[in-house]
């Protein structure tokens, strides 16, 4: 069994875990849209998030960076009078200068993330939306435009949301292999990420949202459930985007190309609002809060 999982941080690494510990070949492409330039090294949160979690490393408390890593860099860049609110620790700035100096060298993004990926044990294939720059920005409801980290990080997702832009995506093409890895899947799966600011920037490169239309089997997680996310922004935006904030109205976002949703218990009432939109629904507990619970979800999707 193939599955491709579209996926973005937490939302997406945590049902990543699930399908690693199946009996499938599962390829996963990853939003880059939250990429930045800091410190002088290029960050892939979104990568890093899923390639730690893969790889047993994550804080999984915290929710990013790795677990016991420590903030030596970081402290003494501070008192450097750089700004320290983006804190990478040390082994995370070493992933993050690894992968600079691959890329200085010519080396793509996809191959950075294949060479760092093996190196840190990690046996699912991972692949970025994108080897061309795509930079999400956030037109705040006070006029100002924010870099995606700035928003979430600088700022804890505090301004209200007016706008959100994929800066770069009308440039952008589909690394090499994603439109592929869709075409070939026996099911494609769309992790319970940030709608928006996640897998949207995936789904705005050309020729993904028509490869999913035309592929027969795309099942889809909710990440909204009982109406709010469960970490972050996504709520926000969905309503700052005139969208229902509701398992339905995650839906109705990916209704063209969505074969099933599944939603969690709480949103059973759901059910007949998303059969209107042509899509079948499956209620069970989506709630992954550790790897037994993403493995249940991952099978029960297979
Ligand atoms: P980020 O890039 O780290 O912010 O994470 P993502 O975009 O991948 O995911 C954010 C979304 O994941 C939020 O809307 C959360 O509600 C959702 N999410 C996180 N954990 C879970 C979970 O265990 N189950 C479900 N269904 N959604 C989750
Ligand atoms: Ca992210």
């Amino acid at each position: 069994m193939k599955v491709t999982a579209l996926a973005g941080g937490v939302g997406g690494a945590k049902l990543l875990i699930g399908l690693d510990q199946l009996e499938a070949d599962t390829t996963a492409i990853i939003n880059t849209a939250d990429d930045a330039e800091m410190y002088g090294v290029h960050v892939c949160p979104d990568i890093d998030i899923c390639t730690y979690w893969l790889a047993g490393l994550a804080d999984t408390e915290r929710g990013w960076g790795l677990q016991d890593d420590s903030f030596e860099v970081i402290d003494a860049l501070g008192k450097l009078g750089v700004e320290d609110w983006f804190r990478l620790g040390d082994r995370d700035f070493a992933t993050c200068l690894r992968r600079t100096d691959l890329l200085a060298s010519g080396e793509t993004l996809t191959g950075a993330t294949e060479l760092i990926r093996r190196a840190l044990g990690v046996q699912m294939a991972l692949i970025p939306m994108s080897d061309d720059p795509v930079r999400t920005r956030i037109g705040t409801t006070d006029g100002r435009t924010l870099d995606f980290q700035e928003y979430f990080v600088k700022h804890r997702c505090e301004p209200g949301v007016a706008e959100v832009r994929f800066a770069g995506i009308a440039d952008a093409k589909p690394a090499p292999g994603v439109i592929e890895s869709i075409r070939s899947a026996d099911l494609v799966v769309i992790c319970p990420s940030n709608p928006v600011v996640s897998i949207g920037p995936i789904l705005a490169l050309p020729e993904i949202r028509e490869t999913l239309i035309e592929h027969p089997r795309v099942a889809g997680v909710s990440p909204i459930i009982a109406g709010a996310a469960l970490k972050g922004p996504a709520a926000e935006m969905l309503g700052a985007q005139g969208e229902e904030v509701s398992a339905a109205g995650v839906a109705k976002l990916y209704s063209d190309l969505l074969d099933v949703f599944v939603v969690d218990l709480a949103d059973r009432d759901h059910t007949h609002a998303i059969e209107e939109l042509g899509i079948d629904v499956r209620v069970t507990d989506t709630v992954m809060t550790d790897a037994a619970a993403s493995l249940r979800l991952a099978s029960s999707l297979l």
